[in-house]
């Protein structure tokens, strides 16, 4: 079968198209410019023409993914903003939720083979914030971001609005798919995975040029950029980047997975977790707050792993490997 991804040069896509390539699927992905297919081209080379690059330069415009959905028999919508630099909620709220409404708008139009859809949504439209620590699942929802957002317009804080439009956008999507009930040929399913860590194979020529997600690690485990309190009492869940490519290729093909919002979420962390495992590997890393007692950190976010069990049953990679892949990464790279 075609998979149509989104988004393709992105931290995450690149990873799915890899592992889409490598279980036998010709993939067509789509970018925003010429000069960002050159990469991707040269990456998977060897696949030849299993591999089609398209240009959709505006994701929000009406239609935007009319040509490109023709022919493929499933898709993988991964193209959002995740950045923490907009001023007006609106420059990631509407690229987000025209992004993926225009997408599924194609799909029922244009997408006579579709039968599936995956939208990567986010963790950000799954929590809230709270001083208590809370095991948070599927049938949670992100209000707060978006009333945030509502209320405070551009004075938001910068992660509400960036999980303000994966909230919306994932609720767009569910309810394009009730509006449309009985009509689309197709079954939607949505991931939702925390942080992203990983090894990178996108195109990316500096560090400090790193999608959202990497750069943090990289500017708190190698650079140290990060005082000792944050680093024992700040963290999250988080996901290897290969896993969830590897959940996005299983969310086309279990047939189970089909009308479900799945979480995708390895484990929970402090920054300190990270940094003692780098350190532990490389010990020219700062070693950070060496009076940290990992069997003492409450977390916070925290997600339920049942439904992602029973659903897709990822084996998750361990925060000591994906550490140390990430790091023969930075160093084949010249940025240890
Ligand atoms: P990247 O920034 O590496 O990739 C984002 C992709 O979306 C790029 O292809 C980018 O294109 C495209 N994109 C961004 N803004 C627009 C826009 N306005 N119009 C069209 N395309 C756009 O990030 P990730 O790979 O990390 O993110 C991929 C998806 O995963 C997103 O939906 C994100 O919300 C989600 N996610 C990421 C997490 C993480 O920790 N990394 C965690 C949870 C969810 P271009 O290169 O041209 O800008």
């Amino acid at each position: 079968g075609k998979v149509l991804v989104t988004g393709a040069n992105g931290f995450i896509a690149v990873w799915v198209v890899k592992t889409l390539l490598e279980q036998g699927f010709a993939v067509r992905g789509t970018v925003r410019s010429e000069s960002k297919a050159a990469h991707l081209r040269e990456t998977f080379a060897s696949y030849g023409d299993k591999l089609e690059i398209v240009i959709v330069e505006d994701i929000t415009k009406e239609g935007a993914f009319d040509e490109a959905v023709k022919g493929v028999d499933a898709i993988e919508h991964t193209a959002s903003p995740f950045h923490f630099k907009a001023v007006e909620p609106d420059e990631l709220i509407v690229p987000a939720v025209h992004g993926t409404t225009g997408i599924l708008q194609s799909a029922l139009k244009f997408g006579t083979a579709v039968k599936r859809v995956v939208v990567t949504s986010s963790c950000a439209a799954v929590l809230t914030l709270s001083t208590e620590p809370r095991v948070f699942s599927e049938t949670d929802w992100n209000e707060g971001s978006v009333q945030e957002v509502r209320e405070q317009g551009a004075q938001a804080t910068a992660p509400a609005k960036y999980r303000a439009s994966k909230t919306l956008a994932e609720r767009a999507a569910w309810a394009f798919v009730e509006e449309h009930k009985g009509k689309i040929p197709w079954d939607l399913v949505v991931l939702n995975p925390p942080f992203v860590f990983g090894p990178v194979i996108h195109g990316v020529d500096s560090a400090e040029g790193l999608n959202e997600s990497a750069r943090e690690w990289y500017l708190k485990v190698v650079k140290g950029e990060v005082d000792n309190d944050t680093l024992a009492n700040v963290g999250s869940s988080y996901v290897d980047v290969r896993d969830l490519a590897l959940a996005h290729a299983l969310a086309l093909t279990k047939p189970e997975a089909g009308g479900e919002r799945i979480i995708v979420s390895a484990s929970a962390y402090k920054w300190q977790d990270w940094v003692s495992a780098a350190h532990r590997l490389e010990p020219k890393l700062p070693a950070g707050n060496t009076a940290y007692d990992p069997s003492k950190a409450t977390h916070l976010f925290q997600y339920a792993p049942e439904k992602e069990r029973r659903l897709l049953g990822v084996p998750f990679r361990t925060l000591e490997q994906t550490t140390k892949d990430i790091l023969d990464d930075f160093k084949a790279r010249g940025w240890l």
